[in-house]
C-alpha cells in the first residue's frame, strides 16, 4: 500500500495529539507531510523528531535562523508565519489536511485546503461558523471532501443517509461542568473551574465554550453547513454521560445513533480510515457497565449562549462571525481573569445587537464582520471592568 501524505495544521493541540497518536497506530498507510503550532517551537520540534514531517510551521512567529537550524537537524524544513500555513494545506504533495487550529485563526488554512481540493478533516469548527457557506462552496468547487471530526458531527455523518427521509438531527451536549452549579455561584467560577470538563480534555478554549454551551451553538451552525439542514431541523439534548454522540431521526420515527467512549481518537480514526474502518486506540464500549444513560432538555436561562448562536444564524449573512469574534474576545477575557464567566453571554448579546449583519457573499466582508465585532466587543471587556 502506497501511504498518503497528511498534514496536522495545529498539530500541539489536544485534535493533534490525538491525530499523531491514530496516524502513528498506522505507519504502513499515512506519512506525516507537515506540522505546524502558533508559537510553541519546543513542543512542535518534539513531535518533529517523533514524526518525522518534511516541513514545520510557526505561524505565530517571524523568521529565525537558529531555529531553522534546529528542526533541519530533525529532518524538517521550519516555516514561519501564518501565510507558511496556507502554503502547505495546499501543497500538491500532500493529500489529507487535519485543520485543527483553534478558532478564526483556522479560517485561512481551512479555505485553503478546502480550494486545493483536499481531503478536509475538518475540527475548526470556528471556520465553518464563520463563512459556512463560502467554505462549502469551495470545497463544492474545488472537488474537496470535508469528513467532520467533531464529535457530534462525525456521529451524524455516520447516521446520515438518504438526506429525503431525514426529520432532523439531535446533537448531544455533556452540559459542561455547571449543568447542576446552582445559577447564583455562576458569576464567581474560575477559569480552572470552566476548564474542568468532566467527559474530555480539551484545549481551554474549546472547554470555556463547553462550559457556557456555546461550544453547542457552534456545532449547530457548523451542522446547519456541513448536512445543508434548516434550524429548526437542527435540534439540541443535553446527555451528561457523552456516550451518544448524536442522532438522526428519520421520517418513519426511526432513531439512528453513534455510541463511544468519549475519545476523539474514535472520529478522528473515522475520518482518517473512511470509507475503511482503522483501530483508533480507543477503548471498547462496555455497555453492561454503564447504569445510565439519560437525556434532558438545555435550560436556557443557565445557558443563554445557546440561545444567541440559534438567533445570529437566523439573522444569517455575517452574524454568525459576529457571534464567534465577540466569543473568543469574551471567551480570552475571561481565561485572563478580566471578565466574569457570566459575562460572557453579555458581551455577545451586545455585540450581536451592536454590529449589523450584511451579506456574507464575500470573505472580506466575513473578515471585515470579524474584526468590527473585536473591537466591539473588546471595548465593552474594558468598559465592565471599569
Ligand atoms: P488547542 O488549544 O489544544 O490547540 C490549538 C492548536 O492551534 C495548537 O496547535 C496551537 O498552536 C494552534 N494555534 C493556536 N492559535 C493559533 C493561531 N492564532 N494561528 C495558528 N495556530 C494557532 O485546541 P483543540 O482543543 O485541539 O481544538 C482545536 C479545534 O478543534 C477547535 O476549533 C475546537 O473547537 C475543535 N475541536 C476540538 C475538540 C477537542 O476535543 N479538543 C473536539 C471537537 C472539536
Ligand atoms: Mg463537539
Amino acid at each position: 500500500m502506497t501511504s498518503t501524505n497528511i498534514a496536522v495544521l495545529g498539530a500541539t493541540g489536544s485534535i493533534g495529539a490525538s491525530t499523531l497518536d491514530v496516524v502513528g497506530r498506522h505507519p504502513d498507510r499515512y506519512r506525516v507531510f507537515a506540522l505546524t503550532a502558533h508559537a510553541s517551537a519546543e513542543p512542535l520540534l518534539a513531535l518533529c523528531r517523533a514524526h518525522h514531517p518534511s516541513y514545520a510551521v510557526l505561524s505565530g512567529l517571524a523568521e529565525d535562523r537558529a531555529l531553522r537550524e534546529k528542526f533541519r537537524a530533525a529532518g524538517a524544513e521550519l516555516l514561519f508565519g501564518a501565510k507558511a500555513l496556507e502554503r502547505v494545506a495546499r501543497d500538491p504533495a500532500c493529500q489529507i489536511v487535519m485543520a485543527a487550529i483553534v478558532g478564526a485563526a483556522g479560517l485561512a488554512s481551512t479555505l485553503a485546503a478546502a480550494r486545493a481540493g483536499k481531503r478536509m478533516l475538518l475540527a475548526n469548527k470556528e471556520a465553518l461558523v464563520m463563512a459556512g457557506p463560502l467554505v462549502m462552496r469551495a470545497a463544492r468547487e474545488a472537488g474537496a471532501e470535508i469528513l467532520p471530526v467533531d464529535s457530534e458531527h462525525n456521529a451524524v455523518f455516520q447516521c446520515f443517509h438518504n438526506k429525503e427521509s431525514v426529520r432532523k438531527i439531535i446533537l448531544t451536549a455533556s452540559g459542561g461542568p455547571f449543568r447542576s452549579t446552582p445559577l447564583e455561584a455562576l458569576s464567581a467560577v474560575t477559569p480552572a473551574q470552566a476548564c474542568a470538563h468532566p467527559n474530555w480534555t480539551m484545549g481551554r478554549k474549546i472547554s470555556v465554550d463547553s462550559a457556557t454551551m456555546m461550544n453547542k451553538g457552534l456545532e449547530v451552525i457548523e451542522a446547519r453547513w456541513l448536512f445543508e439542514l434548516a434550524p429548526e431541523r437542527i435540534e439540541v439534548v443535553i446527555h451528561p454521560q457523552s456516550i451518544v454522540h448524536s442522532l438522526v431521526e428519520y421520517i418513519d420515527g426511526s432513531v439512528i445513533a453513534q455510541l463511544s467512549n468519549p475519545d476523539m481518537r474514535v472520529p478522528i480514526a473515522h475520518v482518517l480510515g473512511y470509507p475503511e474502518r482503522i483501530d483508533s486506540g480507543a477503548r471498547p464500549l462496555d455497555l453492561a457497565i454503564m447504569r445510565n444513560l439519560s437525556f434532558e432538555r438545555p435550560d436556557e436561562q443557565r445557558f443563554p449562549c445557546l440561545r444567541l448562536a440559534y438567533a445570529a444564524l437566523r439573522a444569517g449573512g455575517t452574524a454568525p462571525a459576529v457571534l464567534n469574534a465577540a466569543n473568543e474576545i469574551a471567551v480570552a477575557a475571561f481565561l485572563d481573569g478580566r471578565l466574569p464567566f457570566t459575562g460572557i453571554a453579555c458581551i455577545i448579546a451586545e455585540t450581536l445587537a451592536a454590529v449589523p449583519p450584511n451579506p456574507a457573499e464575500e470573505l472580506a466582508s466575513v473578515i471585515a464582520a470579524d474584526a468590527q465585532s473585536r473591537s466591539w466587543a473588546a471595548a465593552r471587556v474594558l468598559a465592565q471592568a471599569a
